[in-house]
């Protein structure tokens, strides 16, 4: 646990939340200020702040739990899909840095858009600086 984490206090129990679904390492529950009905946060009990720094079986819960929950987070509300995302990093909008999934459900003409909307103008990449960016990444895999 992390003194001064919002999502740590929800998983001690120190403030409430609206709790859909737990395992022993993960917990799911509304989002407070919800961008659609059924917006909802899974998070791993244990404090880490990006996606990366889980290890590798507890982000694999994460996701199994998001995963889980789509089908019975859509029929709740009704919704006719959902966008499923993490906001990782502060430049990336990540505004509780204790890592957490969104899944928020969608629905015809709701105005909303896909997540390529975030981003501004695309970067114009040739094919060398495209295989560099390929190498450096796969390299660094290990
Ligand atoms: P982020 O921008 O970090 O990806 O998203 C943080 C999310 O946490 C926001 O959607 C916000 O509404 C939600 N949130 C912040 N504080 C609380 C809280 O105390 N309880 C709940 N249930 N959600 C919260
Ligand atoms: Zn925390």
């Amino acid at each position: 646990m992390s003194d001064d984490c919002i999502f740590c206090s929800i998983v001690a129990g120190e403030i409430p939340s609206r709790t859909v679904y737990e395992t022993d390492d993960v917990l799911a529950f509304l989002d407070a200020n919800p961008l659609a009905p059924g917006h909802t946060l899974v998070i791993p009990k244990a404090h880490h702040e990006h996606v990366q720094d889980m290890p590798n079986d507890l982000a694999a819960d994460v996701f199994a739990v998001m995963q889980r929950l789509v089908d019975p987070i859509e029929s709740a509300v009704d919704a006719d899909g959902s966008t499923v995302a993490f906001n990782n990093g502060e430049v990336a909008g990540q505004e509780v840095p204790h890592t957490h999934g969104h899944v928020v459900p969608r629905f015809e003409d709701d105005g909303g858009r896909p997540i390529h909307s975030i981003f501004g103008e695309r970067p114009e990449l040739d094919d060398d600086e495209l295989d560099d960016i390929a190498a450096a990444i796969a390299e660094d895999t290990d």
